[in-house]
């Protein structure tokens, strides 16, 4: 599936990713959302989206710095949201000391990562892919999957 879209239909756009990613839950292992695309293609923004449809009320800040942060949700679909910003990681090494096994064998756990071709060794094969680029100041081309 490949789309533009502008902000007002990030939120369009944030439920049906959302929706897909509870459809295809496993019972195994956390869901992953793998967010590819150039700065400011609208990760970020995408993952806020999200964050928002789950509940989220407090500012879901970019973790640039702070690589990972972790949100508690009272969604029936899952207990925790971590945010993951991979564009500073040097190895898959760091991300693995920060409880990466932990938190990707939990399947109450929904992790959406920025940048993840830093730490390709650490996405799983069930991750949902998408691709973000930025067509003009309000637009912006979501492709999801690689097909
Ligand atoms: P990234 O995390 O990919 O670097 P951000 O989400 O931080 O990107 O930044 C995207 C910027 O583009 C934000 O300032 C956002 O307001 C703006 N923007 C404009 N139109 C859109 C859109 N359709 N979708 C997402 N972001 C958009
Ligand atoms: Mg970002």
């Amino acid at each position: 599936m490949k789309k533009t879209f502008n902000k007002n239909e990030i939120v369009e756009i944030a439920k049906e990713i959302l929706h897909s990613l509870v459809a295809n839950s496993s019972k195994l292992t956390a869901s992953v959302l793998a967010l590819s695309g150039d700065l400011g293609a609208g990760k970020t923004t995408l993952t806020q989206t999200i964050a928002r449809e789950l509940g989220i009320i407090e500012n879901v800040i970019s973790p640039t710095f702070v690589i990972m942060k972790r949100y508690k949700l009272k969604a029936k679909s899952y207990k925790l949201l971590i945010h993951i910003d991979a564009y500073r990681l040097n190895s898959h090494i760091e991300l693995e000391k920060l409880g990466w096994a932990e938190l990707i064998a939990d399947p109450e756990n929904l992790i959406l990562i920025e940048w993840p071709e830093r730490v390709p060794e650490l996405i799983p094969e069930h991750a949902h892919r998408v691709n973000l680029s930025h067509k003009d100041d309000d637009t912006r081309e979501i492709q999801v999957g690689l097909d």
